[in-house]
């Protein structure tokens, strides 16, 4: 999906500093900053939280709480739960955003484009016919963390 989509914002992410440690634990663990950190919900094994650097409006990642790179180290109640949830997230963002169609998958490795590879996570990523230009024209670092405040907002309410 990354080599259709021309996210500009993404430079900063690319080129800034890199955090200590694991993002994806992190989140986990500041259940008192889930509006900062952009996390929709939270489930008994995995939890949903807006990219904060997303390829389109409203992309979002399924992440379980356990620290995983092997995919086939998920058990079957985890593998249920997150793909329960992507079910949720294709619903809901179909509803209030009503892209055109979805990627949903998991990159495995960073040849395979992982940004965080330690931590395993599945992506849903709302499309729009045409979105690369789009986003293209918008491609402006705080006009996206905007979009992505109100997107989280809009999208909250549905995750209850
Ligand atoms: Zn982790």
């Amino acid at each position: 999906m990354k080599d259709h989509i021309f996210a500009s914002w993404r430079e900063e992410y690319i080129r800034g500093p890199k955090e200590e440690g694991c993002v994806f634990c992190r989140i986990a663990s500041e259940d008192d900053k889930d509006k900062e950190n952009f996390v929709l919900y939270r489930g008994p094994q995995c939890y949903i939280v807006l990219n904060r650097y997303p390829y389109t409006s409203g992309h979002l990642m399924v992440v379980p709480y356990r620290h995983l790179a092997e995919f086939t180290a998920l058990t079957a109640s985890e593998l249920t739960e997150m793909m329960s949830l992507a079910q949720d997230s294709v619903s809901y963002l179909a509803k209030q955003f009503s892209p055109q169609g979805f990627n949903v998958g998991m990159n495995l490795g960073q040849s395979a484009g992982a940004g965080i590879e330690e931590h395993l996570h599945l992506h849903v990523v709302p499309r729009w016919t045409g979105d690369s230009s789009f986003v293209s024209t918008i491609g402006q670092t705080r006009v996206v963390s905007i979009a992505t405040d109100r997107v989280y907002d809009e999208l909250k309410s549905s995750f209850r």
